[in-house]
């Protein structure tokens, strides 16, 4: 329950230090954290004040969290990106080309924070379309995850993502211009037109700058975050073992050692599985990649990595 004198609100869009938040009877005010210290993100239920004074609404508190997903800042600090989330939707296209390696740690960061994950094959209309979709099916079928063929500019599959995000808070990820913000204007056209006009660059292209939670037609809610060149799953937050890398989490207890980091031990199965040819060659690199990433961001070393 908020304390007297404060509502409940939803966060639905933040932007620098500046917020929107949404009652629970569906009014939006502007809004202000009010504290250095209050980090709320996209998805947060955050607890309102009104202030006569200064005709504004200071955000006073974050409530519990169910989840939050993090990011690692380029000195390897963890970074909340939202909160809150029951699906994470990581979109990809022929075009730009894929970035599997991105893909890979966003999906580490889902399984890690316990968020369901599905990929979305895009821009299905252009070539290369069917081989991104062949790609983004075998990774799905080795990690159990869905996957949804789309086209946002002809509305192939936004049926069938309306299905599998009813009722539901998702959030729409992935590489810049892969096509999600033409996907949200698909999946919620009345509200999207807005936003668009306001987030125009001087070009008149549209950009996406910020995060911002918008309500789904039968129901649930979609967040659409900035477009990144890069995403890193906070150190923090990954299972140390295998990263967050579902694959290598079920062969990793037929390795030799209990403290296998899979690199290049003798006896490691995730080696041997490359070997027969049962785990991609692929994500095993991507897998390394990370490991050696998360060894490079760990603070200094100390005795418990020791001599290995
Ligand atoms: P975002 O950066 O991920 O939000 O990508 P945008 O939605 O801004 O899309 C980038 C470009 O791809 C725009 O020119 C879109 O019109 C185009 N686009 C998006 N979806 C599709 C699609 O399904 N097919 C084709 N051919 N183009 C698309
Ligand atoms: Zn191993």
């Amino acid at each position: 329950m908020p304390e007297p004198g404060t509502f409940a609100a939803t966060l639905i869009v933040t932007f620098g230090r500046h917020a929107r938040v949404r009652d629970d009877s569906g009014k939006e005010f502007d809004a202000r954290p009010i504290g250095r210290k209050l980090d709320c993100v996209c998805g947060d239920r955050v607890d309102c004040r009104h202030d006569p004074e200064h005709g504004e609404v200071h955000i006073v508190a974050v409530q519990p969290r169910r989840n939050l997903l993090q990011r690692a800042d380029g000195r390897g600090r963890p970074e909340p990106v939202v909160a809150n989330i029951d699906l994470l939707a990581v979109v990809a296209a022929p075009a730009p080309a894929p970035d599997y390696f991105m893909i890979d740690r966003y999906l580490a960061a889902a399984h890690c924070t316990g968020i369901e994950a599905l990929l979305i094959a895009n821009k299905l209309d252009l070539e290369g379309g069917q081989t991104t979709l062949h790609t983004l099916r075998s990774l799905a079928e080795a990690l159990d995850v869905p996957v949804q063929a789309a086209c946002a500019t002809d509305g192939h599959g936004i049926e069938e993502l309306l299905t599998r995000l009813r009722g539901r808070c998702a959030v729409l990820v992935g590489q810049s211009g892969v096509g999600k913000s033409s996907l949200l204007q698909a999946l919620v056209p009345a509200m999207v037109q807005r936003v668009q006009e306001l987030d125009r660059d001087d070009e008149g292209r549209h950009t996406t700058t910020r995060s911002e939670l918008f309500q789904l037609p039968g129901g649930g809610a979609l967040i659409d975050s900035p477009g990144v060149r890069d995403f890193a799953p906070a150190i923090s937050s990954l299972e140390p073992r295998s990263l967050g890398f579902a694959d290598v989490e079920k062969l990793a207890p037929h390795c030799r050692f209990h403290d296998c980091r899979h690199m290049r031990e003798p006896g490691c199965a995730v080696t041997e599985a490359v070997t027969a040819g049962t785990l991609d060659v692929r994500r095993h690199e991507s897998y390394r990649r990370l490991r050696r990433l998360f060894e490079d961001l760990q603070p200094a070393p100390g005795a418990r990595r020791g001599n290995r």
